[in-house]
């Protein structure tokens, strides 16, 4: 077909060495295309692995207590409680159970190379949870001593009672009556008081502290002797709280796992994902109560109690966010 003269797209013929640099400057380009398309794809498939990886965390579970920065040690101490925290280092003791189980709770700081305590707490000022104590302060001395406020009608008026206040002034710590909704921190995790808010219980069990400690999104509430009428006041006033605020990942379970707490309405907002109960072996009280410890095992087989497994830990490891138990066993 005659017309338009043809665009002439080819090289000019007569020149051979412009076609010989021609075809070699081709090749290097599609070389360089080439090599670029494989390092993108290259990058591409590393993003791709890389937020794979972010929303996978393996669950593997191989960590060890020295890679948990948060820790919550049930100490068996038999009847009574004895709790120690530990976030990035620093050290917590709620509770120091009975006068006799002081040198065992005194060992175990040392074993966890426990030197100094931030906080020493006392839920409540009976002797199961406040008469280790005055041995334990003399050994591991504690910054500060916190306390609930507890009405005067109600102050004990023991021997056992009398020793744990010399021992507070002996020790030079600072001294603390904390009421719900203070606030205070332990290495990177917030702790809230969340009670007691009843300012006239008629029962000590019913002034325990109630603490909610958080580290992370792992959130332990501890809940000291706390029997239901507190419960229904906590609960009550979890309208004013933010979403979820109850909601725990681990509980140490109320007054020794007795049927006076752990309430179908404080437990259906608590929801445990982990238990710890702490009581005595063969215990006069009958702790756990069997029907308590059915309402905690409709929400998880994770109840945990130190007459039958020794001391109990639970673990978070910050760097993978897992979370575990581990338990002592019963020694001879
Ligand atoms: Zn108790």
């Amino acid at each position: 077909m005659a017309g338009k003269p043809k665009k002439n797209t080819t090289p000019n013929q007569g020149n051979s060495k412009n076609n010989i640099i021609y075809a070699i400057v081709v090749i290097v380009l599609c070389a360089v295309a080439l090599f670029a398309g494989r390092q993108e794809q290259q990058q591409q498939e590393q993003t791709n692995s890389l937020q794979i990886f972010d929303g996978e965390i393996p669950q593997n579970d191989n960590f060890t207590i020295s890679d948990a920065e948060f820790q919550v040690h049930m100490i068996d101490v038999g009847q009574g409680d004895s709790i120690l925290v530990m976030a990035d280092g620093q050290a917590m003791l709620i509770d120091a159970a009975e006068s006799k189980a002081s040198s065992a709770i005194i060992s175990y700081l040392q074993a966890q190379n426990v030197t100094e305590l931030e906080y020493a707490v006392a839920t409540h000022l009976h002797a199961d949870h406040i008469g280790g104590y005055p041995k334990v302060m003399g050994a591991v001395k504690p910054k500060n001593v916190i306390e609930s406020i507890c009405p005067e009608s109600i102050l004990p008026t023991t021997q056992t009672y009398e020793k744990y206040l010399k021992a507070i002034e002996e020790s030079g710590a600072k001294y603390q009556a904390l009421k719900a909704g203070d606030t205070f921190t332990l290495g990177n995790a917030s702790i809230t008081v969340l009670a007691p808010i009843s300012e006239h219980a008629s029962s000590l069990n019913n002034t325990s502290l109630v603490l909610r400690v958080q580290y992370d999104d792992v959130v332990c509430i501890f809940t000291g002797d706390m029997e239901l009428p507190e419960e229904k006041t906590l609960v009550a006033s979890s309208v004013e709280m933010p979403e979820n605020f109850l909601k725990a990942d681990f509980l140490k379970a109320g007054h020794h796992g007795s049927d006076t707490s752990s309430g179908a309405d404080f437990l259906a907002k608590v929801q445990p994902e982990y238990v710890g109960i702490s009581c005595g072996v063969d215990n006069k009280y009958g702790h756990p109560a069997q029907s308590t410890l059915e309402h905690l095992k409709a929400y998880t087989d994770e109840v945990h109690i130190t007459a039958e497994e020794g001391d109990i830990v639970f673990l978070y490891d910050a760097d993978t966010r897992q979370k575990k138990i581990v338990t002592s066993g019963k020694g001879e």
